[in-house]
């Protein structure tokens, strides 16, 4: 059943909770659809958009350029899918490999969640990621095989990118879920030293409501599932355990538009989105294949291509580069001049990259004194970037020039990678790190299962348990981690 408001509920005794219906709730509930289990969905906000419920996000940021905590994410139901790309791709394996002191970062193996994108690319509707139309896209933007460069891409479901309409399906009358709006978890209530009995919800008219459950999953985004932990550990001495590292180790990815190509003529071959069904569609990038060895010298990154309005003698306008004064730095002028010394016809391409990012702890969520309508406090978001991924970020741009140029792509210039930093908004709305998942509680927050360490029935279901954020986007990976939590849960194969 699908309630409007929680003073409706008909009972309010649940197998399990889940707060939050976005990518991940959605994910979540879609697995337990045929469960025996009787599953509540919490939705603090309403079936549209109001600005009643959107106004609780809001919050403050320091550090490095952010966008406003507000502004990058949706609290109505379906979550911030209502307003993301819909883009998916894994992560690389790479990932998984990276290590902290020595340590493993990622509890869990690549070959672990493989199983999970099939069953969660078969949710959205893109199917098995892995052996899509694998043909058709090799060597999109550029026609030959580049040694060192992965050609990649991210699909898209253009008609099951809005997560809420999916929910009529799975709450209607015979069904074992239901879905609550207006209903914002605020608090828990514990039934010993570590188990969790109730979940306190309140309406937008103060009115409260205890839900009796068995087990509890945090499913509210990277963000709030963090901030509500933060307040939450504030009154409950079961959270100790967590203290250390919660809010810890945020980061967005790192995006930098500084850099630009100038590419010799035919190197590249298409930058465009391409239709590969009525529905799907497949959008271009590249990365940088490193290996573990060279951890310390590269981060992992993500890079398209966008063309500029004018080409240097090139397709659309037939501009000589002294022409083109005002609109290039004098680096991008001297490669043109070279390019054109050479009588080449070229391109000007605008580089797109986010980076991955070293975990680092002064990169932080933290309580601040304002408070929200429910006695919430609210969050400052504090985006820290070292000096030491500075650095690797240069070796990066330079390492993927240098095979640009031993290649015949083109020329690359870096731009001013520190005044960009410096002057722009780097961070956005991929909230990972603060929740993070590891072997113990002295290096994470959830074990490989994604269970708080030391609460018995409270799992957590968000980008915010990446103990690393990768260079892609982490929606495929947030429904992955759901699909495989609510298999585990299902079958009962969690011990507590
Ligand atoms: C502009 C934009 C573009 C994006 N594009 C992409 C993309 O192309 N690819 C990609 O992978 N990712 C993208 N993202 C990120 C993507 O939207 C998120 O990773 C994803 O939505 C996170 O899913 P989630 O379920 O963890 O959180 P959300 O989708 O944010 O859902 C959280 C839900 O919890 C509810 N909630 C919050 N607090 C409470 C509470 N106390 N009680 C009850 N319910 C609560 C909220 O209302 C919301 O419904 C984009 C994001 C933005 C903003």
């Amino acid at each position: 059943m699908k309630y409007s408001d929680p003073k409706y509920l008909h009972r309010l005794t649940y197998d399990i909770v889940i707060i939050g219906s976005g990518a991940a709730g959605m994910a979540l509930a879609d697995s337990f659809y045929k469960s025996k289990k009787r599953i509540l969905i919490l939705e603090a906000g309403f079936e549209d958009w109001r600005e009643q419920s959107q106004t609780i996000y809001t919050g403050t940021t320091s550090g490095y350029g952010h966008s406003e905590i507000d502004k990058d994410r949706t609290r109505q139901l379906g979550g911030s899918t209502n307003c993301w790309g819909g883009s998916c791709v894994p992560f690389d394996p790479i990932d998984f490999e990276l290590t902290e002191n020595g340590r493993n970062l990622w509890p869990i193996s690549y070959q672990e969640l493989m199983p999970h994108y099939i069953t969660a690319g078969n949710f959205y509707g893109i199917g098995d990621y892995f052996s899509f139309k694998h043909n058709m896209l090799a060597h999109y933007i550029f026609s030959d095989n580049i040694p060192g460069v992965a050609q990649k891409y991210w699909l898209a479901n253009n008609k099951n990118k809005l997560f809420k309409d999916v929910y009529p399906n799975l709450t209607g009358n015979r069904s074992n879920i239901d879905l609550c709006l207006q209903a914002n978890a605020i608090d828990i209530d514990f039934e010993n030293s570590s188990s969790i009995k109730s979940v306190i919800v309140e309406n937008y008219n103060q009115t409260k409501f205890s839900i009796k459950t068995k087990k509890v999953i945090l499913a509210c985004g990277g963000l709030e599932s963090t901030r509500l932990l933060l307040n939450w550990a504030e009154n409950h001495s079961q959270f100790s355990k967590i203290l250390e590292n919660l809010g810890l180790y945020y980061s967005p990815h790192i995006d930098i538009r500084s850099g630009s190509l100038v590419s010799f003529p035919g190197a590249i071959n298409n930058i465009d989105s391409l239709d590969l069904t009525k529905d799907i569609s497949a959008l271009p990038f590249f990365n940088l294949s490193f290996k573990k060895s060279d951890q310390d010298k590269y981060l992992n990154s993500q890079w398209s291509l966008r063309a500029r309005k004018y080409g240097i003698r090139g397709r659309r306008f037939w501009l000589w580069p002294e022409q083109l004064v005002e609109n290039y730095s004098k680096q991008e002028i001297a490669l043109m001049n070279y390019l054109a010394k050479e009588n080449q016809l070229g391109e000007v391409f605008d580089f797109i990259v986010a980076f991955d990012q070293t975990p680092s702890s002064k990169s932080r969520v933290t309580l601040g004194v304002k408070k929200d309508r429910f006695n919430l406090k609210k969050i400052n978001l504090h985006f820290h970037i070292s000096d030491d991924d500075i650095g690797k970020i240069k070796n990066t741009y330079r390492e993927i020039g240098r095979i640009f140029g031993q290649n015949k792509i083109g020329r690359l210039s870096l731009g001013e990678i520190d005044n960009y930093l410096s002057h722009n908004q780097v961070g956005a709305h991929h909230h990972t790190g603060t929740i993070r998942m590891a072997d113990s509680a002295k290096y994470g927050c959830v074990d490989r299962n994604l269970k708080i360490f030391g609460v018995d029935n409270l799992w957590v279901c968000s980008s915010a348990v990446f103990p690393s954020p990768s260079q892609a986007n982490p929606t495929f990976t947030i429904m992955a981690l759901a699909k495989r939590l609510a298999e585990n849960i299902d079958n009962e194969k969690l011990h507590y």
